[in-house]
């Protein structure tokens, strides 16, 4: 296994500096006072060939975690830890900031296709031999005398020189399907291709129906991550030629302007942040752009049936709301109308339209109005003041509440004071109130 080892020390250095590389030197050395060999593994060792920043580092011990989490926390000047019983790992945080994952080695069996594997205490070799493909099976190994040594058994160094993502065994795929989707991922972030087996591989999983069983939550878990990637544009063309589409729209999309409209998307998230820095960053923005267009909402509902979404209805009725917009916002003449339709779309909804329908100067003008100034006008009078002036509770004040609101809009009224006259003039309150 170390025939082809290379010590990475040099590189280590020149990529990481030498605090982030004492600090790990340091749990190497604890690692080997409690008989525990340590390993830096997975995304980082990946990161590092790649010459790229690595945000969290995952170290892999052969013993107890928790064991050794303790003795980094009494040996290292200023550490604390997590202990995470339920996965036996570990979070451990130094004063400078920099957060490690430690794990236990395992050794992982597939009792079913697509199923939660069964886990064992194991070893670095089984631990590198569950992985997903060889470019995340390497290790660097942390232990004193050996700090800095390469374990790369499935030669992941020479797959990611030639840009190949290559699974470790041809049932890869299918004892776990998110593999094609982290695969995806990696493709697209790392401008990879799938190894002429893997794909292969892919193939006979999906002839195999291999996305069936997986759990709608695991499903959806992954097709968050890959909504959520900058480079998502650049991922559409894999979903083609990996025949994936079908996970998210009944069939792929006929436009080839997705990629730019995704890219408009993304400029109306950061606008939207910049406006409003508290609404939470929307994966439903892309979800939309990606499968408004040309789908039956009855062909649509059996993949939103498979996925846990919060919000389904809301979700629905954008989809509903998509196609019309330029028809029905021209209809609307009154700026309370507008506002109407807007307000029967989410925010995710209204910023996918914007970014749809961009070269529209209508919908585009209207929709920044109404998430800037109408969504959050405060209402003239409320539903205890109309009470005050002699309103009852119940429907018809909820009624007058929302004419109040479409007079409000269309800037007929603008005070308390004209808004009583206005309620007189309507025959909603009595003449004599003023
Ligand atoms: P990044 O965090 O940059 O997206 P990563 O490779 O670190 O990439 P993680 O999801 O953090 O990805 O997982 C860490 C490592 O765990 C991976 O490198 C891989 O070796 C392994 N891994 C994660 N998920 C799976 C999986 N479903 N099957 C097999 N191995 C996996
Ligand atoms: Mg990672």
């Amino acid at each position: 296994m170390e025939a082809d080892s290379a010590n990475l020390l040099p590189l280590l250095e020149n990529q990481w500096g030498a605090a982030r590389l004492e600090h790990l030197r340091q749990i190497g050395r604890i690692a080997q006072q409690l008989g525990t060999p340590a390993y830096l593994v997975g995304g980082a060792v990946r990161d590092l060939f790649l010459k790229r920043d690595a945000p969290d580092l995952d170290v892999a011990v052969e013993g107890d975690t928790r064991a050794l989490a303790e003795a980094c926390k009494a040996q290292i000047h200023s550490t604390h830890y997590q202990f995470h019983a339920q996965f036996g790992t570990a979070i451990l945080e130094s004063s400078q900031g920099m957060a490690l994952d430690l794990a236990q080695c395992r050794l992982e069996h597939y009792p079913a296709p697509a199923a939660l594997p069964e886990v064992r205490p194991g070893n670095i070799q089984t631990d590198l031999a569950r992985r997903d493909f060889t470019v995340n099976a390497m290790a660097i190994r942390l232990n004193p005398q050996q700090f800095g040594i390469l374990l790369d058994p499935y030669d992941g160094q020479a797959d990611l020189q030639a840009g190949l993502l290559r699974t470790l065994h041809s049932r890869s795929f299918l004892d776990d399907p998110t593999r094609i989707l982290r695969g995806l991922r990696f493709a697209t972030r790392f401008q990879m291709d799938l190894a002429p087996e893997s794909h292969q591989q892919l193939k006979q999983a999906l002839q195999a129906d291999i996305f069936t069983p997986l759990s709608g939550a695991r499903l959806w878990r992954e097709l968050r991550y890959l909504l959520e990637l900058e480079a998502l544009p650049s991922a559409l063309p894999l979903l083609s030629a990996w025949k994936l589409w079908f996970l998210l729209r009944p069939k792929p999309p006929a436009s080839s302007t997705l990629p730019t409209l995704l890219q408009r998307g993304h400029e109306q998230i950061q606008w939207l942040q910049a406006q409003f820095p508290d609404e939470p960053l929307d994966v439903f923005i892309p979800m939309l752009i990606l499968i408004w267009q040309d789908v039956r909402l009855s062909d649509i509902q059996h993949c939103l049936d498979r996925w846990p979404v919060p919000d389904r209805g809301r979700l629905l009725a954008d989809l509903r709301a998509l196609p019309g917009l330029p028809e029905t916002l021209l209809k609307a003449k009154h700026p309370s109308q507008k506002a109407n339709i807007w307000q029967g779309v989410s925010v995710a909804g209204i910023l996918a339209a914007m970014a749809i329908y961009a070269d529209n100067a209508t919908i585009v003008d209207s929709a920044r109005l109404y998430l800037q100034v109408q969504k959050h006008l405060p209402s003239l009078l409320n539903g205890q003041e109309l009470q005050t002036l002699g309103l009852k509770a119940g429907p018809s004040l909820g009624k007058t509440l929302k004419l109040l609101r479409e007079a409000q809009l269309n800037g007929e009224i603008s005070n308390k004071e004209n808004a009583q006259q206005w309620l007189i003039k309507q025959g909603i309150l009595p003449p004599n109130l003023l």
